[in-house]
């Protein structure tokens, strides 16, 4: 079976120096609320600033095309709709903490954008994500194909009930464009390139929708006996091409507390 990869360009993906909110007419607001639109600082300046966050993960790269952030990612469209808040100024934290790991997540690069989405529609976005990635993962493990089957024709639009809100197509259409990629020994692949965490994120949903792809938890989870662990998923399969090694560690930070671990005489 071929893979289904996902291509992520570090220069479609420039974070922002700052973040504050504005109403629809722009004006600044101190108070955060659903209608407020967040907005980012200093876009002019980014070409000075540079993808700062960028590193290398040997783990999670797959070839000289890919590149990760140094926070869990793998797991994001499931992961977001977990941290949304009941009010406004909490979840407005929440976006905060986001853009100072992530930077955007609807357009990835802030240099070229009006930002129009407000906190409601921030909010929105991660729970729809969730319900569809926790709905794929249900029909993935029923006994009963026909719920996958149903899904992936409706994806392809082989069948279609109009009565029926199926966001996935829509989503992945609006955010995600095709790529045709060089790998190694001169060949080719192609490739869905991502040009944000929305992106990022209904990619995901659809390739766990036709790769059955499973997901456990991080090498480094939180238990009885590591309390500070982690609470974040490894999928089974990499999402960053042809690889075949499977995930154990959300992040550097995970594999280096993973192995501490491990080391008998230490602790
Ligand atoms: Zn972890």
């Amino acid at each position: 079976m071929s893979q289904i990869r996902i291509v992520r360009r570090q220069l479609d993906f420039l974070p922002p120096t700052g973040i504050y909110l504005t109403n629809k007419k722009g004006r600044k607001l101190v108070k955060p609320s659903w209608d407020a639109v967040v907005q980012y600082r200093s876009r002019d300046g980014h070409f000075a600033i540079g993808p700062v966050r960028i590193i290398n993960d040997a783990d999670s790269r797959d070839d000289m095309e890919q590149y990760t952030f140094p926070h869990p990612d793998v797991d994001l469209h499931r992961h977001l709709g977990t941290t949304v808040k009941d009010s406004p100024a909490e979840f407005y934290e929440v976006v905060k903490t986001f853009v100072d790991e992530y930077g955007d997540f609807f357009a990835g690069d802030v240099r070229d954008i009006v930002p129009t989405w407000t906190l409601r529609e921030w909010r929105s976005e991660w729970i729809v994500l969730r319900e569809w990635a926790l709905k794929v993962e249900a029909a993935l493990k029923s006994d009963d194909s026909s719920q996958l089957n149903m899904l992936r024709q409706q994806f392809n639009r082989e069948t279609r009930d109009p009565d029926i809100a199926f966001p996935i197509p829509e989503k992945f259409k609006l955010y995600t464009s095709a790529e045709v990629v060089s790998t190694r020994g001169a060949k080719f692949d192609t490739g869905i390139r991502v040009n944000g965490f929305a992106g990022w994120c209904w990619a995901l949903v659809v390739r766990d929708l036709f790769h059955g792809v499973q997901y456990n938890q991080c090498s480094n989870h939180k238990s009885v006996n590591n309390p500070n662990g982690c609470r974040r998923e490894v999928p089974s399969i990499t999402p960053f091409g042809k690889s075949g090694k499977q995930m154990k560690h959300c992040s550097n930070r995970c594999r280096k507390a993973s192995s501490r671990r491990e080391e008998p005489n230490n602790g």
